[in-house]
């Protein structure tokens, strides 16, 4: 039998849009790249396959670089009274309990495809594994990203319940090394959940080392300045040389340090090549809540890590579990909270789910450039900031270089970008 080579897609072209700028810009996209750009609205012989996109944004498609499918859309079933951290690791463990290989696979399936219609086409998800949680997880959501292959990117971390270090790691380890037979892509954890962080991180770039992959551990999710774990994983970083690609997500505790700390810290993250990812939504929800007056925001050092040279990303962390019981997967909530609770400019906090968080989880970069992959997404606004603050779900969804979604209601755009 001879396996005929797909056919390849029509050209298409994009026009009557506005770049992040405002300015007027038409792409044209063949074989899967952009092909042409012509700014200022220069192309006039209209094409087969065209698409108006007037009163839009034409952006690179957005990348959501931390989340958790394998929790997602279960607040109300498996509630979190407490509304605190603890509370939702209690429910959360009960969901993976009591749920069904089939029932994860069909809510991180809905989480995904919620992703792709609001214009995101990369996602880097973490799912639990362990001697506690078992596989399932696993089995669930890989199985769901074999089957959306050529919609959505998406990067599996397995966050892997310690110990992974020692003799009493020895299970949770083997059960790690199925994970990534399995086709996880990533080594996650939790080490300052360890009675050893320093081992336990150091065992979790060793199990990465030996599987040939990278690293995105949940480096802290505390505002006590007294774990610093961030600053244990840079060191081990550094003194093993480890060869691959680094996150630390949250780092919380790096938010609450003296400046002097959040520089050091900074500059360490920054000399091991280890980029962070902050979590506003969650971090907000979560943290601080003992807090009656000046409640902190949870947020890491932001500013630290950027004069340092250190690459941040934001991603939306949970879906409506009960970790956070918002979250409508569509980064630009979460570059929106880096502008109101990070207190960013607009075009770094896009930058944070676009270019910065396509470079910080190790995928091609996008740009409206010649040559870039054709991913794109457009919305209705003026230009990026408008874009953001409105954050339209009618959105034209492009992935290399054929629409894929287009929930535009054409006709009803209006001056200003609003509909
Ligand atoms: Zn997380």
């Amino acid at each position: 039998m001879i396996n005929m080579p797909p056919p390849p897609e029509p050209p298409l072209s994009l026009v009557g849009a506005v770049d992040a700028a405002g300015q007027l810009v038409d792409v044209e996209c063949a074989d899967g790249i952009i092909v042409a750009v012509h700014r200022g609205g220069g192309k006039t012989t209209p094409l087969t396959g065209e698409i108006d996109l007037s009163g839009m944004v034409l952006l690179p498609a957005l990348v959501e670089p931390h989340t958790h499918v394998d929790k997602a859309y279960t607040a109300d079933l498996y509630p979190n009274p407490a509304t605190d951290f603890d509370g939702a690791i209690v429910a959360s463990a009960r969901s993976f309990t009591e749920a069904t290989t089939e029932e994860i696979a069909a809510r991180a399936r809905r989480a995904l495809l919620a992703f792709v219609a609001k214009g995101c086409l990369s996602v880097r998800t973490h799912v639990v594994v362990g001697t506690f949680f078992g596989m399932k997880a696993v089995e669930a959501v890989t199985g769901v990203v074999a089957e959306l292959t050529g919609l959505v990117d998406v990067q599996v971390v397995a966050h892997i319940t310690p110990p992974v270090h020692g003799p009493a790691g020895r299970e949770n380890r083997a059960l790690l090394r199925d994970a990534i037979a399995m086709g996880v892509t990533h080594v996650g954890g939790n080490p300052y959940w360890s009675d050893d962080p320093v081992h336990e991180t150091h065992a979790c770039l060793e199990e990465a080392a030996i599987a040939g992959i990278g690293v995105d551990l949940h480096t802290d999710e505390t505002l006590d300045p007294r774990c610093l774990t961030v600053m244990v994983l840079a060191d081990a970083v550094k003194r093993t040389g480890f060869p691959h690609s680094v996150v630390a997500s949250h780092c919380v505790s790096l938010g609450v340090q003296p400046p002097d700390t959040q520089r050091r810290a900074a500059e360490a993250l920054a000399e091991a090549g280890v980029s962070v990812i902050s979590l506003p939504q969650t971090n907000l929800y979560l943290q601080g809540r003992a807090a009656e007056e000046a409640k902190p925001r949870g947020l890491t050092a932001l500013a630290a890590l950027h004069r340092a040279g250190v690459k941040v990303a934001a991603g939306g962390d949970n879906i409506q579990d009960p970790f956070n019981p918002m979250g409508r997967a569509d980064p630009l909530e979460a570059a929106s909270l880096f502008v109101s609770a990070g207190q960013l400019d607009p075009t770094t906090a896009f930058d944070a789910v676009a270019t910065s968080a396509r470079s910080v989880c190790g995928w091609p970069r996008v740009a409206l450039e010649v040559g870039c992959p054709a991913d794109l997404v457009a919305l209705p606004g003026s230009g990026l900031r408008e874009a953001m603050a409105e954050a339209c779900t009618s959105r034209v969804v492009v992935r290399r270089g054929k629409v894929i979604s287009d929930k535009f209601a054409r006709g009803a755009a209006v001056a200003g970008g609003g509909l």
